[in-house]
């Protein structure tokens, strides 16, 4: 008798074996999780962060999908997909807010179906939200600004830089801007300044386009921006009206970005381990689909209390650490930095 019912346990029933065929994770959950980014200029969301994610969560939760969908840049469209993807019953969203204030929206109509909420890299403001995976914002500021004070030496005091910052919408940008002003204020001064509407690096070219003109005489020795879209569009711009080149910073480490520091038409990007961020919100995510609710190592104040949070932290790239930082790390390949040289 105690054979037969040893038996009985070990041999899988025929219903038991169909049942974890079709989840593929013997009988885990299957939910889908909603991934909403907010725009597909910068390279990283559609070449990493998207990808990373559904990888990882497909590995944590077999029986899980991504209902993944990009804003565009447009505020409205992102609330508009939230919306779509709340009413295909997705169990979790997570958000990267084109504007931080405005996705309370998107946060509220969560809440009303009790679906948790990770602000994902781009913190939501003034809406409470489940947790918050991230870098530390402020710290990327402040590396491109030592950098760009590194880079400019003595010559800081022979000239004026340009400052070209994100999106007036997004917090991160802000969270940049306060880093880097509070490096650079003092040490350099600012020919001129502007934010980035949508981040788009279209409008950051046109701005140093119609502002070079206007500053003709002045010497420009650096230029200060907040990413690499932004960085590539200035760059483009500089040498179109015939000046030299001089030091920028940037952000991402975009292939086509470390291209351009390995010519040394850009001194700098900050390299984020979207890879590990990605992941870090997959692990959530899935945690989430579970019921589950882990301690996070830290906290942010987003203006209605503090939200749960992991910072990553962000390294400075240079020609000289490109090998020692994103090679070594896989972020990128020898092939295709050096691809079409
Ligand atoms: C991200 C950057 C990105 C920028 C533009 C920021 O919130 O942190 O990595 O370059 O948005 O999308």
């Amino acid at each position: 008798a105690a054979l037969l019912a040893l038996s009985a346990l070990v041999l899988p029933t025929a219903a038991g074996c169909t049942q974890s065929l079709r989840t593929g994770d013997a009988g885990g959950p299957s939910a889908t999780v909603a991934l909403l980014l907010p725009e597909r200029k910068a390279s990283r969301y559609e070449a990493g962060d998207q990808p990373y994610f559904a990888q990882k969560l497909s590995e944590l939760c077999p029986g899980c999908e991504v209902d993944y969908r990009n804003a565009e840049q447009s505020a409205a469209t992102q609330l508009r997909q939230a919306r779509e993807a709340l009413a295909a019953g997705a169990k979790v969203l997570v958000l990267t807010p084109v504007d931080s204030v405005a996705a309370g929206e998107i946060v509220a109509a969560a809440k009303a179906k009790d679906v948790p909420v990770i602000s994902y890299d781009r913190l939501v403001l003034r809406t409470a939200v489940d947790y918050y995976v991230s870098f530390d914002n402020a710290k990327v500021g402040s590396l491109q600004a030592a950098a760009l004070l590194q880079a400019l030496g003595a010559k800081a005091a022979a000239g004026e830089i340009l400052w070209i910052n994100g999106s007036p919408t997004d917090n991160n940008a802000t969270l940049f801007k306060q880093g880097a002003h509070a490096g650079l204020d003092g040490k350099v001064r600012v020919a001129a300044e502007s934010d980035t509407a949508e981040w788009n690096p279209d409008n950051a070219g046109a701005w140093v386009a119609r502002t070079l003109p206007a500053l003709r005489g002045r010497t420009i020795v650096g230029v200060y921006a907040a990413n690499d879209g932004t960085a590539g569009a200035a760059i483009a711009a500089m040498k179109a009206a015939g000046l030299p080149q001089v030091p920028v910073t940037g952000q991402d480490a975009e292939t086509a970005a470390l291209q351009r520091i390995l010519v040394g038409d850009q001194y700098m990007t900050v390299y984020k381990a979207i890879r590990t961020e990605a992941e870090t919100a997959a692990v959530l995510a899935a945690d989430l689909v579970r019921g589950k609710r882990p301690a996070a190592p830290a906290t942010v104040d987003n203006g209605a209390g503090r939200v749960p949070s992991i910072l990553l932290d962000p390294v400075t790239v240079t020609r000289d650490t490109i090998a020692s930082t994103v090679v070594k790390d896989g972020f990128v390949t020898p092939g295709a930095l050096c691809a079409g040289a």
